[in-house]
């Protein structure tokens, strides 16, 4: 019985990679100082794996920017635009295609970026083209490999499983059949396998091989190619344990279960009621690695739970081919609660982070193999925190829940429909023909930072901070004074995150200094953590937005993160379902819209970035939670006069599945990411003839490349092809503070003459 690990988090428990990456970006630092950097984090987390009791430590869970990327820079997969050379990849072709530049390098269209599974983790879509070819095309793997080895870790190298990266790739150009490419591709795998095992001794007994799309609705098609795809690779000269996680295998598990791989890893956190099945019908040759901790949250485990479950498993199928791991990569959790001095005591009893979780995981093996008396005193500890959390009064708050019981229909709808209200607020809000607007934020400069950071530390009283964000609220309003648009944003200097703010100025909500967990690529998010009950002590953002609207007579957008958002983004509690907390929340929203709207703001802009990836896995679960997701919203927003705009925003997101549920939310204009994908997006709001406005995002902010007039123009003349013009509005396609004004100024002013263009080519034909 061992404790092994599926991947630790990569950036560091201080963002030592992401600021390294961006030294590396700027031109500051060279690649052997960011080599450094990674060869510094890695080295440290095997140690801390290690120190903690963890018998199997992975290697190849680092990456410079992501995994998905990663597998298929060792693919030889490099889309024609990036005009590879078919030599080793090198780390600024890598680069490119994460992010369209490097330092060195033609700019190019970085590929598209998506949610890895249901997570907030992105990864970079790999894209493939019909006669695909593959080749060992990077070796940064093997590099791991040998450095852990070097180091006398006992390694599991970790490797995405071709079933998983073929299935999230993306068919580009002529359309065919992805899975017609899984031979050519599995020739790289064996090569792959053979090539760690021929490192030999130490290590690569077993390769962890992670199959995720196991837990999700696969085409009979896709199970059969899986059948295929692992009898081929049962010849390869390692031990495979089929990483599965994220849910549970259903229809999918007498599948996974009879694969020849010498063992299986399943995820009992999300979905514990599989493991019956899974003792039933396990091979008696193989192993069984249980995911007892949650990789996803970070609650203290309930380790006596955790530990009647191993023991039953003992029961069944003995000690020796038992493992115990986390559900799923610690990457989804933050590094180390050790660092956190600022949360109060009791309320740091209950959590774990990815360091104490190894821990969990050490006392789990220590219990099984040495007995529940040599951890005694942990148990005790972990059961006392979990007793303190059901029953603390910090949690659970009755006029909460009162006011919940006082939710009706009326509150769920605007008095009006979208037809009655369009008129009303065309009027008074004085907009043209292709109106422009931006998502919300500007670039967020060192400076803002620090006083932000300032204002946090103490050193910057109050007094002064509210200065410094006015002045920059002001020169957002100039600047968008200069470019022309028509509906302005007061550009977020305040929040240093969406999620954040909001969160730091509810009641149940906590805070870490350091828990950072890695949205893409150097971007890390530090979500909340949602503990008790939520409410609105005081108006949130009314301040700032009514100071902005005070220096321009163009409308100015109030700004506010959805409820759903905030769920998604944050760690949510587990002790009740995911809609009461959701519902709390929007209760809170409702009044703070309901303030802004009597504080004279005409239009408000609720994101919920986040709704998509928020549905379950499995497509039966999704109406149940597309259902709360849109009354959550409802109830945010349809207190507010028919006048008073209502627009929401999300990234990302592709439409198709869910467009009846973003057509039910009735935003009286949505804004929405399609700059990468051509509008190809819009497609879905065509065939559903969605009837409120749209803006199709035109400038992607995720890259640093500035959109041309023409390139702006030539987008909206696609998406007008698909839906009327006097629907459409022309916004980039998230919020700018990840840009600097150097980008954002000129990119702007592309924006505004495009629409002016796009307005003088289309009067005709709006006029008609
Ligand atoms: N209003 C937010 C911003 O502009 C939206 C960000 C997002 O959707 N991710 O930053
Ligand atoms: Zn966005």
């Amino acid at each position: 019985m061992l404790a092994h690990n599926l991947g630790f988090p990569r950036i560091g428990a201080h963002r030592e990679l992401k600021f390294a990456l961006e030294q590396y970006w700027r031109g500051e630092i060279d690649r052997e100082g960011l080599e450094a950097t990674g060869r510094e984090l890695r080295a440290a987390h095997w140690r801390r794996q290690q120190e903690a009791g963890i018998a199997l430590i992975p290697v190849g869970d680092f990456s410079f920017y992501d995994q998905m990327l990663d597998h298929s820079a060792m693919f030889g997969v490099v889309p024609e635009r990036f005009g590879w050379d078919g030599k080793e990849i090198d780390l600024d072709l890598y680069f490119r295609m994460a992010r369209g530049r490097a330092p060195s390098g033609e700019p190019v269209a970085a590929c598209e970026m998506t949610k890895w599974f249901d997570t907030n983790y992105h990864y970079l879509v790999p894209e493939v083209v019909k006669g695909q070819r593959f080749a060992l095309s990077s070796r940064k793997l093997f590099h791991e490999v040998a450095e852990a080895k070097a180091q006398g870790i006992p390694f599991k190298p970790v490797l995405i499983g071709p079933l998983t990266w073929l299935w999230l790739a993306k068919v580009k150009g002529e359309s065919f059949d992805r899975l017609e490419l899984l031979d050519e591709l599995l020739a790289v795998y064996d090569e792959i396998l053979g090539q760690l095992a021929a490192l030999g001794a130490l290590g690569a007994e077993w390769v962890q091989i992670d199959e995720p799309a196991l837990v999700l609705d696969l085409p009979v098609a896709w199970q059969q190619a899986c059948e295929a795809a692992y009898n081929r690779l049962q010849a390869a000269p390692v031990k495979l344990l089929l990483t599965t996680y994220f849910g549970g295998l259903e229809d999918n598990l007498g599948l996974a279960l009879s694969l020849p791989t010498a063992g299986i890893h399943v995820d009992l956190v999300r979905a514990p009621s599989q493991l019956e099945a899974v003792l039933d019908r396990l091979p008696p040759y193989k192993t069984l690695s249980l995911g007892l901790i949650d990789g996803r949250n970070i609650w203290r485990a309930d380790l006596d739970a955790a530990l009647d479950t191993l023991e039953s498993a003992v029961g069944r199928i003995g000690a020796d081919r038992l493992w115990v791991g986390p559900s799923c990569s610690l990457l989804h959790v933050p590094v180390d609660l050790a660092s956190e001095d600022q949360i109060d005591a009791e309320l740091r009893t209950w959590l774990s982070f990815a360091e104490q979780k190894l821990g969990e995981l050490g006392v789990l093996a220590r219990a099984i193999v040495k007995g529940p008396d040599s951890v005694a005193s942990q148990l005790a500890a972990a059961r006392a925190a979990l007793t303190a959390r059901r029953t603390s009064e910090r949690t659970h708050r009755p006029e909460v829940a009162e006011r919940l019981a006082t939710i009706d229909d009326a509150m769920l709808s605007r008095r009006s429909p979208y037809a009655e209200r369009r008129p009303l607020q065309r009027s008074r809000l004085e907009l043209p023909l292709f109106p422009t607007t931006t998502i919300g934020s500007f670039p967020q400069t060192p400076e803002i930072r620090k006083a932000r950071h300032d204002y946090k530390a103490g050193t910057l009283p109050e007094a002064d901070y509210v200065v410094r964000m006015r002045e920059e609220i002001a020169l957002c309003v100039r600047k968008q004074d200069e470019y022309g648009l028509d509906m302005y944003v007061h550009g977020e200097p305040e929040r240093n995150d969406m999620v954040e703010y909001f969160g730091e100025l509810l009641e149940g909500f906590a805070f870490t200094r350091f828990g950072w967990v890695q949205s893409y690529g150097s971007r890390c998010v530090k979500p909340p953590i949602i503990f008790g009950d939520v409410s609105r002590p005081a108006p949130m953002t009314v301040d700032w937005i009514t100071y902005a609207q005070s220096l321009t007579d163009k409308p100015m957008k109030g700004m506010l993160t959805g409820p759903v958002t905030i769920l998604n983004w944050s760690f949510v509690r587990d002790d009740q379902p995911h809609a009461d907390t959701c519902t709390q929340i929007a209760l809170a929203l409702r009044d703070e819209v309901l303030d802004l709207e009597a504080a004279g703001i005409r239009a408000i802009q609720i994101d919920e970035a986040a709704l998509r990836e928020g549905l379950p896995l499995r497509r039966r679960d999704w109406q149940t939670y597309l259902d709360w997701a849109v009354r959550a919203f409802r109830l945010t927003t349809s207190g507010v006069r028919d006048e008073t705009q209502i627009h929401t925003h999300m990234c990302y997101s592709e439409f198709n599945d869910i467009i009846a549920s973003i057509a039910e939310m009735d935003a009286d204009v949505i804004t929405i990411e399609t700059s990468r994908s051509q509008m190809e997006l819009l497609d879905a709001f065509v065939d559903f003839e969605y009837p409120n406005e749209i803006g199709p995002g035109v400038y992607d902010i995720h890259s640093p490349n500035i959109p041309s007039v023409e390139q702006i123009v030539e987008l909206m003349r696609l998406a007008a092809q698909r839906i009327p013009t006097e629907r459409l509005w022309v916004n980039p396609d998230c919020g700018l503070k990840t840009r600097g004004w150097a980008e954002v100024d000129p990119a702007l002013h592309n924006l505004v003459e495009a629409a002016r263009r796009l307005r003088e080519e289309f009067a005709d034909q709006a006029a008609g």
